[in-house]
C-alpha cells in the first residue's frame, strides 16, 4: 500500500479484502459447479463426483472459518439450483454434496450453527446435502492405534476401513478400492425353504462363491503397471509408483478395499420366519446374517491380507434384475417376490409404515455393521415450510446414526411450469411419469429429481426402480 502511495485504514484494508475474497470463492464455487454439470465421462453421464463440507479438517481456527464461507456458498448456490433448458432454475444431480454434523454446527449456541440451518433449507429444496455424524464415525471408525476418524465415503457410500501408512499416519484420501460383488440373499433365503439349517449351509456355499468372484477381480488387477494410468498411479491420484512398477504392494494391507456386496436383507428374513426387521425375531435373524457376514470377510482378509469389507450395494437398475430372476426361479411369493425390485441392503422395505426416528435408529444397528458402506434415509413431503423439523432430523442423525438422507421432491413441468411432485401413473400396465396440474406425460418436458439411494438421478429409471419410487411411503 505504501509503495502504491495509497492511503487506507488497516480496518477499511481488511474490509475491502474481505470483500474481493467472498467474490472470488462466489465464482469459484460456480465453476466447479457448472464444470461438473457440463462434463460428461465416457458413458455420457456427468461424473459422480461428491464434495466433502467437514469443518473438523481444517487445521487452524482461520482456516475453519475460511472453509466455512466456501461451504455457506456452495450451499448456497445449491439451494438456488441451475437452469434447465427454459430457464428455470431446477434440482442438479451432481456434485452430491455431504455435510458433517460435528460440535461446532450442532446446537443453536454453536458457532457454525448459521452453516447447519442453511444445510437444512437447501436439503428441503434440493434433497442435498446428506449428512455424516462426526460423533457416530469416530466410534464405528477405530484403527489399529486405537483412534477414531472422521472422513468421506468414495463415490455415494462406499466406505474405506481405517488405515495407517507406512509412516504411522492414518491416511484415507488417495486409497481406493478393487470391486465388489453382490449376493442376493433372497435367493439363498428363498432356496433353503423355510429350514435355517439348510440356510446356513446355502449361506456357506453361497460366500465361497462370491469369495472365488472376488478373487477373480483381486488377481485381475494384480500384475497392473503403473503404466496403466500414470495419473491415477504415478502422479498421485491414488499412489506415485515408479514407472514399470506393478500395483500389487497396493492390493495388500490395506491400502485398498475390496467389497463384499449383499441385497434384499428384509425379503431373505421374512421368507424364512415370515418376519419383518422392525419385528424382534426379524431384527435378531437379520442381525445374525449381517455379523456372519462380516466374520467371512474377517476370516478372508486375514488369511490374504486384503482388506474384504461388507457392502450395501446401491443396486441401482439391478434391483429390477435380481427380481425377475427371483420371479423366474421361485414364481410369485407375497411379501417376497411379489414386487419388481427387492429392499436396498439392510433396509426397511419402503411400502412399511414406520416414523422418521425409529427407522433411522433401527437402522444405525445395521448400518455399523455394514462397514464396507451404506446410507440410510427418511422419506418426508415437501418440508420448505417446516424447516425447524428438518432440522430435528438432523440432530437425531448425529446423536444416533453415522451416514443418512432425506429424500424430498422438487420436479418441475416444463409445459405448464408445475413445481412441486410429479407423480407415477399406470398406462397400459406401464408405469409413467405424469404431470398433476396438466396431465403432461413427455419425459422430455418435465424435470425429476429422485434418489435412487445415495445418489440423485434425474434420466429416469426402469420399471422395478419406477415401482419402488412409486411405493414408498412418508417417515414424516
Ligand atoms: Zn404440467
Amino acid at each position: 500500500m505504501q509503495e502504491l502511495e495509497v492511503d487506507i485504514s488497516e480496518d477499511k484494508l481488511n474490509e475491502t479484502v474481505e470483500k474481493r475474497l467472498r467474490k472470488e470463492v462466489n465464482r469459484g464455487v460456480q465453476t466447479i459447479q457448472y464444470q461438473v454439470v457440463t462434463l460428461l465421462t465416457t458413458n455420457g453421464q456427468a461424473p459422480f463426483v461428491t464434495v466433502f463440507m467437514y469443518l473438523n479438517e481444517a487445521k487452524s481456527e482461520q482456516e475453519k472459518y475460511d472453509l466455512a464461507m466456501i461451504i455457506e456458498e456452495t450451499l448456497k448456490q445449491r439451494y438456488q439450483g441451475v437452469k434447465n433448458e427454459d430457464g428455470v432454475w431446477i434440482t442438479p444431480a451432481f456434485p452430491k454434496l455431504i455435510y458433517v454434523l460435528e460440535e461446532d454446527n450442532i446446537s443453536e449456541d454453536s458457532k457454525y450453527w448459521y452453516l447447519t440451518e442453511l444445510a437444512a433449507k437447501c436439503t428441503a429444496k434440493r434433497m442435498v446435502p446428506d449428512y455424516i455424524s462426526e460423533k457416530v464415525m469416530l466410534q464405528n471408525k477405530i484403527d489399529k492405534n486405537g483412534e477414531g476418524h472422521c472422513y468421506t465415503c468414495m463415490g455415494c457410500r462406499s466406505f474405506l476401513t481405517p488405515y495407517v501408512n507406512e509412516d504411522g499416519k492414518p491416511q484415507y484420501y488417495g486409497r481406493f478400492n478393487q470391486g465388489v460383488v453382490t449376493v442376493n440373499l433372497v435367493d439363498i433365503g428363498l432356496s433353503a425353504n423355510r429350514d435355517l439349517v439348510k440356510f446356513w449351509n446355502i449361506f456357506d456355499e453361497r460366500m465361497e462363491l462370491c469369495h472365488r468372484a472376488l478373487q477373480c477381480r483381486h488377481e485381475r488387477l494384480t500384475g497392473t503397471l503403473s503404466d496403466a494410468a500414470p495419473i491415477l498411479w504415478q502422479y498421485g491420484a491414488l499412489a506415485r509408483l515408479k514407472k514399470g512398477e506393478t500395483i500389487d504392494k497396493l492390493l495388500h494391507g490395506g491400502y485398498s478395499t475390496i467389497s463384499l456386496g449383499y441385497a434384499g436383507l428384509w425379503e431373505c428374513v421374512y421368507s424364512l420366519i415370515g418376519k419383518k426387521l422392525t419385528e424382534p425375531e426379524g431384527k435378531e435373524l437379520g442381525l445374525q446374517i449381517m455379523k456372519k457376514l462380516n466374520d467371512y470377510c474377517a476370516m478372508w482378509k486375514k488369511a490374504e491380507n486384503i482388506d474384504y469389507s461388507i457392502y450395501g450395494t446401491p443396486l441401482e437398475s439391478t434391483t429390477y434384475k435380481f427380481a425377475k430372476c427371483l420371479q423366474k426361479r421361485f414364481g410369485v411369493i407375497k411379501g417376497v417376490t411379489d414386487r419388481n425390485y427387492i429392499t436396498n441392503s439392510y433396509h426397511v422395505h419402503v411400502s412399511e409404515e414406520i416414523n422418521a426416528f425409529d427407522k433411522l435408529k433401527l437402522e444405525s444397528e445395521f448400518q455399523s455393521l455394514s462397514p464396507g458402506g451404506a446410507i440410510s434415509y427418511v422419506e418426508v413431503p415437501n418440508m420448505q415450510s417446516n424447516i425447524p423439523a428438518v432440522l430435528q432430523v438432523i440432530k437425531f442423525i448425529y446423536d444416533n446414526i453415522m451416514y443418512a438422507e432425506l429424500n424430498t421432491k422438487s420436479d418441475y413441468c416444463q409445459v405448464c411450469g408445475y413445481d412441486g411432485e410429479i407423480g407415477i401413473v399406470e398406462e397400459d400396465g406401464k408405469l409413467v411419469w405424469e404431470c398433476p396440474k396438466c396431465h403432461n406425460r413427455d419425459q422430455d418436458k418435465m424435470n425429476v429429481a429422485r434418489r435412487t439411494c445415495g445418489y440423485i438421478g434425474t434420466q429416469f429409471w426402469n420399471q422395478g426402480r419406477t415401482q419402488e419410487i412409486r411405493e414408498r411411503v412418508l417417515h414424516l
